[in-house]
């Protein structure tokens, strides 16, 4: 006797890990060179060099227990100072370590912050396209999941569509900003219309409606794009971070969780996400890495690889007569299918060995998501098939 919900997540596995799966076996059959592998956010750049003489600084001038020993359960104290003062140089905020809670990456901070959210009946809001997982980590919570249709073709937010799905049982929206799985920036206008809705709406129902902001992206932005720091704009903000994208670390399962003191009721909800997690069971993020991140908190990316490879595919795409949303953010192209059918389109790709991801788990059945976290040489090789799958 099992439970059948989690048989069938079980089942009916993420589309994206299954196409990279699928990747993987069909590149030990013809080789990995003569595959397209677009489908999984992988980091394609090492992590900083900075992050590896850490490590053996760690490993030279620690005492071995104190490395691999729990962390109290919200995270070193160290880590969370760390990471406040740079909040707080790069966005003028007045964090401290009692904001932040240190999370084992994205996925469980906001499984946490859904739970600690879904009040019985609750409703949670997320903004299309969205990242696939989304649904069943808020249904796991225990709430409703609800999808706010994309704004086609600019990939923004459509604030007629969030008014119109706000019931007084929606406690919260999950937004993605730089998007995956569109690539796009939401900006400054675009977000203080939305927490104007969300201030109107909070007062109607007489309790706040909290923006879940899933950050993994934060730094990977293109061409001078800045992508707004919410809380500055929303104080009823959670952000959710993750440093698997931003310092290639997606293997070693570390971020935080940031409530500015702004937020309503901030210390209490800061408890409730520590008792979500404390229920889920994620607590005590990596010891050695919550080191690492004390001492590297204030590290970026060098993004000169990404740029190169999302400038050399959208000119390309775009000269063959690709519709391609405008890629100011993350590692990926959202591309709408020639024919309008995403899934039959992927799957015509894939008899070429070109894996793009259908668009349909991301609330966006027309668009296909393509990752160019992968080799410049990569995305060169795949031109021509992107060429013949237009003309065909
Ligand atoms: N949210 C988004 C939008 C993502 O793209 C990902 C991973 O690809 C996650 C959350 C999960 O990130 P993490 O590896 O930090 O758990």
């Amino acid at each position: 006797m099992y439970n059948e919900k989690m048989y069938d997540l079980g089942t009916n596995g993420c589309c994206i890990r299954e196409l990279s799966e699928y990747g993987r076996a069909r590149a030990a059959v013809v080789g990995p060179e003569n595959v397209y592998d677009f489908s999984i956010g992988n980091p394609s750049i090492p992590a900083p060099e900075a992050v590896t003489q850490t490590i053996r600084q760690i490993l030279a001038d620690t005492d071995s227990l104190a490395i691999h020993s729990y962390t109290s359960a919200t995270g070193d104290l160290q880590t969370r100072q760390a990471i406040a003062e740079d909040l707080n140089k790069r966005f003028g905020t007045d964090a401290g370590p009692e904001d932040l809670f240190i999370g084992c990456g994205a996925a469980p901070e906001l499984c946490a912050v859904f739970k600690a959210l879904a009040v019985p009946g609750a409703r949670i809001l997320a903004v299309a396209p969205y990242f696939t997982e989304y649904q069943p980590w808020v249904e796991g919570a225990g709430a409703e999941f609800v999808a706010v249709p994309a704004d086609i073709p600019g990939f923004q937010i459509r604030l007629d569509a969030v008014e119109q799905l706000m019931t007084p049982n929606t406690v919260a929206i999950i937004i993605n900003s730089p998007n995956n799985p569109a690539g796009t920036v939401y900006t400054e206008q675009t977000l203080r219309e939305l927490a104007e809705v969300l201030t109107r709406k909070g007062q109607e129902f007489g309790h706040p409606i909290f923006i879940v902001a899933d950050e993994p992206y934060r730094e990977l932005v293109y061409d001078g794009v800045a992508a707004p720091f919410i809380p500055n704009i929303y104080p009823n903000t959670v952000v959710c971070y993750s440093y698997s994208k931003s310092l290639s670390l997606p293997g070693e399962r570390i971020g935080y969780i940031y409530v500015p003191k702004a937020a309503e009721k901030a210390a209490e909800l800061m408890t409730c996400i520590a008792g979500a997690a404390r229920e889920l069971g994620h607590i005590c993020a990596p010891s050695l890495w919550q080191k690492v991140i004390a001492r590297c908190a204030h590290l970026r990316p060098d993004l000169a690889a990404y740029d190169r490879n999302r400038r050399a595919l959208y000119e390309a795409l775009l000269e063959y007569g690709y519709e391609v949303a405008k890629p100011d953010g993350a590692f990926y192209l959202f591309v709408k299918a020639p024919g309008g059918n995403a899934k039959a389109f992927s799957e015509k790709a894939m008899k070429k060995d070109l894996l793009l991801v259908p668009g349909d788990d991301f609330g966006c059945p027309e668009y296909l998501r393509v990752c160019y976290c992968v080799s410049y040489e990569k995305i060169i090789k795949s031109l021509p098939i992107f060429k013949a799958l237009m003309e065909e």
